[in-house]
Parts: C-alpha cells; sequence; structure tokens
C-alpha cells in the first residue's frame, strides 16, 4: 500500500532550498523588514505575471479581499454578489465591513458563480460582483464582465485558488477592478506562512489601495483614509521571488496529475465526466476543466447518491489524503445567520457541499502515488 498524503509541501521546498536560503541572507544582511525594494521587485513581477499594471503584496489573500472592498469604498448598505459555495474570506471580508452579501448559486459543472443567478438576485444596492476562480479554473470572464457592465457593477475578481489560470489566453486577476490572491501554503503558489497579493490596472485605484495599506496614512502620520496594517514582509516576498518563476512548472505538473486521472479512469464501470448529460447512474464524476486553461488548485470529484462520505472512508482506508471543500455553504454558516439575502435559492451549492470530495493532485505526485489514487477510484466505482 502506497500512503499519498493530501498535499506534501517538502518535495517542493526542498528542491529550492538553497535559494531559499540565500534569499533569507540578503533581508537579514539587508536590515529592511517592512516594504522596500524585494517587496516591490516581487510586486512588479507579480503584477506582469498577470497582466495589470500595479501589484500590491499583502499579508493574506482575505486582506487582499478586504483592501479590494475598502478601496472601492464598500459598506454599509452596499451589498456584493457572491458564491455561495467558496472559502470563507470571500464573504467574510464583506460582512466584516458592514456590508451585505448576497448568496448566488454555481454551476454544477465549472462549481463557479452562476452569472444567470447572480443576473436575477442583482438589485439597486448590489454594488460589486466577485466572481472565485475556484479550484484553479477561470470564471467565463466575458460573460461576467458583461453582466457587470449591464448592471453597474465594480469587478473583484477573488483568484486565490488561480493564480497562473487562463481566460481565452488572458490571466485570470487581470480582468476585473481588483484581482487577488493568496500564498497561503495550499495555494498553487505557497508561501511560507500567510501573505497575499492585490492587483489592479486602475491607477487611482492602485494608489488608494496602497494608502489603506498602511493606516490610510499619507503624508507619514497624517491619515485622511481609515485604513489599517495590510503589508507583506519583504522576507515573504523575498522567499515568494525564488518559487513565482517556478509557478508554470508548477501548474503544469498538476495538470499532468489531472490528465492521468482522466485517462486512467474515464470509461471504467460507474466513471463519468462531471459535464451536462453524464449519465444519472455514474458513481463519480471527474471534473473538466472547461477553460482548457485551469491550473487545478484541487481535483474535486462530485460523488452523487449519498455515497461521498462512504468515499472518504473508503480512501481513508487506504492512507490517501482527501478533504471536503466545503462541506457547508457560506450562507448556512452559523456567522452569517440572519446576514445577506438569497439564500433561498441557492440548491445547486447546497447540493454540492454534500457530494464533493477533493484527492491529491499536488505537483510532485510520484508515479506510485497517484497510480494508488486512481486505482483506489476505480475500486470505489466498480465495487
Ligand atoms: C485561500 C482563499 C482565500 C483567503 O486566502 P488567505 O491567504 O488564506 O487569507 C480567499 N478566497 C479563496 C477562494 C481561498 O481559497
Amino acid at each position: 500500500m502506497t500512503p499519498v498524503p493530501l498535499l506534501d509541501l517538502g518535495p517542493q521546498n526542498r528542491a529550492v532550498a538553497d535559494e531559499l536560503r540565500a534569499a533569507f541572507e540578503r533581508v537579514l544582511a539587508s536590515n529592511q523588514f517592512i516594504m522596500g525594494p524585494e517587496l516591490e521587485a516581487f510586486e512588479r513581477d507579480c503584477a506582469a505575471a498577470v497582466g495589470a499594471r500595479h501589484g500590491l503584496g499583502v499579508a493574506s489573500g482575505t486582506d487582499a479581499l478586504l483592501l479590494a472592498l475598502m478601496a472601492l469604498g464598500v459598506g454599509p448598505g452596499d451589498e456584493v454578489l457572491l458564491p455561495s459555495f467558496t472559502f470563507f474570506a470571500t464573504a467574510g471580508s464583506v460582512a466584516r465591513l458592514g456590508a451585505t452579501p448576497v448568496w448566488c448559486d454555481v454551476d454544477p459543472h465549472t462549481f463557479n458563480l452562476d452569472l444567470a443567478d447572480a443576473d436575477r438576485k442583482a438589485g439597486p444596492r448590489s454594488k460589486v460582483i466577485m466572481p472565485v476562480h475556484l479550484f484553479g479554473q477561470s470564471m467565463d470572464m466575458d460573460a461576467a464582465l458583461a453582466l457587470a457592465r449591464a448592471r453597474g457593477l465594480r469587478v473583484i475578481e477573488d483568484g486565490a485558488q488561480s493564480m497562473g489560470a487562463r481566460w481565452k489566453g488572458r490571466p485570470a486577476l487581470g480582468f476585473g477592478d481588483f484581482g487577488a490572491s493568496s500564498f497561503f501554503p495550499s495555494k498553487n503558489l505557497g508561501g511560507f506562512g500567510d501573505s497575499g497579493l492585490l492587483v489592479t490596472s486602475d491607477d487611482a485605484l492602485a494608489e488608494r489601495a496602497r494608502i489603506l495599506r498602511v493606516h490610510g496614512m499619507q503624508p507619514k502620520y497624517h491619515h485622511r483614509l481609515l485604513g489599517a496594517n495590510f503589508r507583506m514582509d519583504p522576507l515573504q516576498a523575498a522567499l515568494l521571488r525564488v518559487k513565482l518563476p517556478h509557478l508554470p512548472s508548477y501548474n503544469c505538473a498538476r495538470a499532468g496529475n489531472a490528465r492521468f486521472y482522466r485517462e486512467r479512469l474515464l470509461g471504467l464501470p460507474g466513471i463519468a465526466e462531471n459535464r451536462p448529460g453524464a449519465p444519472a447512474d455514474a458513481r463519480l464524476l471527474l471534473p473538466v476543466d472547461f477553460s482548457g486553461e485551469g491550473i487545478w488548485n484541487q481535483f474535486t470529484l462530485r460523488v452523487p447518491g449519498g455515497r461521498r462520505d462512504a468515499l472518504k472512508a473508503f480512501l481513508a482506508d487506504r492512507k490517501i489524503g482527501c478533504e471536503v471543500y466545503y462541506p457547508v455553504t457560506l450562507d448556512r454558516q452559523e456567522c452569517f445567520r440572519g446576514v445577506g439575502r438569497g439564500a433561498e435559492a441557492c440548491a445547486t451549492a447546497h447540493r454540492l457541499a454534500d457530494e464533493v470530495v477533493s484527492v491529491p493532485i499536488f505537483p510532485e505526485l510520484t508515479e506510485a502515488q497517484r497510480a494508488a489514487v486512481a486505482d483506489a477510484l476505480a475500486a470505489f466505482a466498480g465495487g
């Protein structure tokens, strides 16, 4: 039996360990531990990577979302349209500013925001739409931007799981007024602690976000705006600069693992693709990269018929890691009781929370490990 962890950060970071040590030594010798050239260099490289004019290193992906909303002046009385099937921070950032999340449903095949539902739920107070490129697959950004234009909405892309993903050749994060990403260790560009990125191509918004990032301070000790401390450490930036050039190869290795699973499993009894028209009796539905340019932050299966938890137990018996992203939709979280609107029509999101499970897809999976995962899934579906 080959044990397979859901994620093993060791091999990836060991491969660049000497460069990481050199980066640490450089920062140590510089004595510059807040802002400065290491951070600016990383910000320039990130902005270039996603085709945006400005990049701001921040303390987390959550802070990137919060800062974007603050820069757009979102507050009490404003509504933000967002998917109810995503990580907490997407809606947490909205609610923390006293604004109202509008819970929208998601598409059962891409797992991304259902724009028809967002259009139905948009109202006169809706100010922002926040598409999430979930599990590494870009939203249809042509359709998202068209809806935003028609409804007069600003756009914040939550690209925490999608740095390097593209939509029709253009990088995710670069379409909206703002793009937010995260370097939490489990993301495709995994850092060494918490940190995140905010990008924009709007000069005035970039300036506003820069000021808000340092307590709304400009010039020193003069505060025109109510900001906070949202800065990324130069040490974190220096370490991430070592890994950023490798991001395309990390993403490519993830895509190779996804291809392996699909080639091994499609056509076997009980297994089909998660796309419209899938056979009703399929026991496992494999994810599809509809954009063709996703980066596979997760390989997320649907297990219909109430058998998801049976698959979890089956994998645990074989020492194969898995996780449910996400078991409770945001509209049903305890802290959001009585918060937001739209939850009555999120049927797909609610169903997915009961059906999904993600299996190992990290770039450094060995041949034996990914074969063990595929064999286990085949045995479950056929058994
Ligand atoms: C990880 C994540 C975030 C938050 O990023 P942190 O760096 O952990 O604060 C926000 N949205 C989504 C969709 C995420 O996956």
